[in-house]
């Protein structure tokens, strides 16, 4: 597979992973092609997954900007394609009370009303690309965070009211017993708290409804076009003044353009572009989807709900039951693009599912595959635009979601739009600041295996 550490390009016009996504979800829409001749352009995008799609979106819809979108292989053929379609009002790892320490309350809330937004935004687009004839297979509102361990309901009750208090939020706690007779009977569950407003969705489709909605306000989104070098051209206008040209080079044809959005996430690769070099971790997240359930292994889990399930586990499982009454279940996978499809990590995922659910004892998986989270130092994702030179304040860029970037792209993607055509963000540091330096950065996969041995004895012992 792909590796973003090794490699220097995500391929050109490859397939879909062989996902649950890619199989139940039909044909993709039609897009723009690939990059077939030199064009010069206002506005050049790398990457078709969501941050880039509504970017292309709301530059056209909101400024008048129809940008290029240029993507390696299919849309949303990195994460936006292949991830567990959890809808949840946050991004990055940062807690709230350590973003409340670091900065104070008020970007603490300016911080989590960029959150929210994501969300109102992902749900606006969603019933506009239903009317457009595109099902984005919204279920059941709810997200239950799940206490792994008695002690961990405490932390989680700690939680759900400093959210009451800070944010008004309508969290609800409940006690191993409710979960277990409401929702599901989750031997590993010991407790949980449940927000009212995550859910889950087929998130191929809502990638598709992206590219409808950015396709019909103006944009083009050209796939099998890989950016596989880069450089600038300088005109000098005076002395003083340079108009730079980003010039980008594509299999069939260079794109020169005047401004462009790095939109790559995990799957930016080796050396790309010297603004994000060394500022993220790519980390792979592994999921499985069962056969479907029988009613009498439903009845015998008691898996009434179809809510969006995430433990408390320092190395996290995810699960939610998809419409057809599979179970989706995921969390940790290989280290490196070399072992990304050995199935020991299937295999693995399985084996914990199945302590959550002993009378699934002999359930098989159909579906396994993995993808690229984007983990960043501090936490947190970051939405750019460079001022340290000036040949490079035409570059922008947005990544950083560590894993968890499914509604919040979407709100990156528009404040990218707004940085791009001159208007200024939220004075927030996710808006203000460059993702930070990994220090040894070679060593980054050695830091990587040291936390999952770190969190693996946490999880267990403590
Ligand atoms: C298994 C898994 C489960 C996840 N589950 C959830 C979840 O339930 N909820 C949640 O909030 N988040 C989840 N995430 C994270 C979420 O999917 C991402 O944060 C989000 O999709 C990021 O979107 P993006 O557009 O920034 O990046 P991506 O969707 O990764 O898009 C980047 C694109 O850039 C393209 N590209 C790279 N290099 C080039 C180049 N040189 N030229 C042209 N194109 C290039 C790639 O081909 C790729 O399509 C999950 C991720 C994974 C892997």
């Amino acid at each position: 597979m792909y590796d973003p550490l090794h490699d220097k390009s995500p391929g050109c016009g490859e397939a879909y992973p062989n996902s649950y996504w890619a199989n139940v979800s039909g044909d993709a829409p039609q897009d723009d092609g690939a990059i077939s001749d030199d064009i010069e352009v206002d506005v050049a995008i790398i990457g078709a997954g969501y941050t880039g799609l509504s970017c292309a979106l709301h530059l056209a819809k909101d400024h008048g900007i129809k940008a290029h979108v240029l993507e390696a292989n299919k849309t949303a053929w990195g994460c936006s394609g292949r991830n567990a379609g959890f809808i949840l009002k946050s991004s990055g790892r940062k807690s709230y009370l350590s973003m409340q320490k670091q900065w104070g309350e008020e970007v603490m809330r300016g911080i989590y009303a960029e959150m929210c937004a994501g969300v109102d935004t992902v749900n606006e687009l969603i019933s506009q690309a239903k009317q457009q004839g595109i099902d984005c297979q919204p279920q059941q509102t709810g997200y239950i965070k799940v206490a792994h361990k008695p002690k961990m309901l405490n932390e989680l009750v700690s939680l759900a009211k400093l959210q009451q208090q800070m944010f008004g939020y309508d969290v609800e706690i409940l006690s191993q017993s409710e979960v277990r007779q409401q929702y599901m009977d989750d031997h590993n569950a010991y407790g949980a708290i449940r927000y009212q407003d995550g859910f889950g969705l087929n998130p191929l489709k809502l990638a598709w409804a992206y590219q409808q909605l950015a396709r019909n306000a103006g944009a083009k989104i050209h796939t099998a076009s890989p950016v596989l070098s880069w450089h600038e051209e300088k005109n000098a206008i005076k002395a003083t003044q340079q108009v730079v040209k980003q010039v980008l080079h594509t299999p069939n044809g260079i794109v020169k353009a005047k401004k462009v959005v790095i939109a790559t996430n995990g799957y930016t690769p080796k050396g790309f572009h010297q603004l994000t070099t060394n500022r993220t971790l790519p980390v792979l997240s592994q999921i499985i989807v069962t056969q479907p359930l029988t009613n009498e292994q439903i009845s015998a889990c008691n898996f009434i709900t179809s809510n969006v399930v995430m433990d408390t586990r320092a190395l996290k499982y995810y699960y939610r039951k998809l419409p057809d009454n599979r179970i989706l279940f995921g969390g940790r996978g290989a280290i490196t693009g070399k072992s990304a499809d050995d199935p020991y990590y299937a295999q693995r995922l399985l084996a914990v599912l199945k302590t959550s659910f002993p009378p699934l004892a002999e359930i098989k998986y159909d579906h396994a595959w993995s993808g690229w989270i984007c983990m960043a130092l501090d936490d947190l994702p970051h939405i750019y635009q460079s001022h340290e030179q000036l040949s490079q304040s035409n570059v922008f860029y947005s990544m950083g979601y560590c894993g968890s970037g499914v509604s919040f792209s979407v709100q990156a993607g528009k404040r990218l739009a707004e940085k791009v055509a001159g208007i200024s963000s939220p004075n927030l540091p996710i808006y203000q600041q460059a993702l930070p330096k990994f220090p040894l950065a070679p060593l980054r996969r050695v830091g990587q295996w040291g936390y999952f041995h770190y969190g693996k004895i946490k999880d267990e012992y403590f």
